[in-house]
């Protein structure tokens, strides 16, 4: 078993990576935020169409707002899960996620399998 076991060191790159993503997130979703309180403040709508539009534009950084705040989530949980010493378990079957797919994905909350079933229900 302990050829899939998570070295320290693989721990600390982890950690790091998990924490880099995590301010770049709360960057853009600051950077949304304030991108759209300027817009909010900047004066009277002259049209319909221009309204749509705004409207239409505000949806979209929603969405994107929303995958942030999700993937900012998972960061957290990834964090709190190394704090408790269960990262690198899978959530549903418990056996634990290979580094490869920590290396490419490391918030990574299931193995490939478990993820894989989830995705298909
Ligand atoms: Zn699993």
């Amino acid at each position: 078993m302990d050829t899939v076991s998570i070295t320290q060191n693989d721990l600390n790159a982890l950690r790091s990576q998990l924490i880099e993503r995590g301010l770049a997130l709360r960057a853009d979703m600051q950077a949304a935020t304030a991108a759209r309180q300027a817009h909010e403040a900047g004066g009277e709508v002259e049209d319909l169409k221009d309204q749509a539009a705004e409207w239409l534009e505000a949806e979209v950084q929603d969405a994107e707002v929303l995958r942030d705040i999700h993937e900012l989530t998972l960061i957290e949980q990834a964090l709190q899960r190394m704090g408790d010493g269960t990262y690198g378990e899978c959530a549903e079957c418990g056996e634990p996620i290979s580094m490869k797919r920590l290396r490419a994905l490391p918030a990574a909350l299931r193995c490939a399998t478990c993820q894989a079933a989830v995705e298909r229900r």
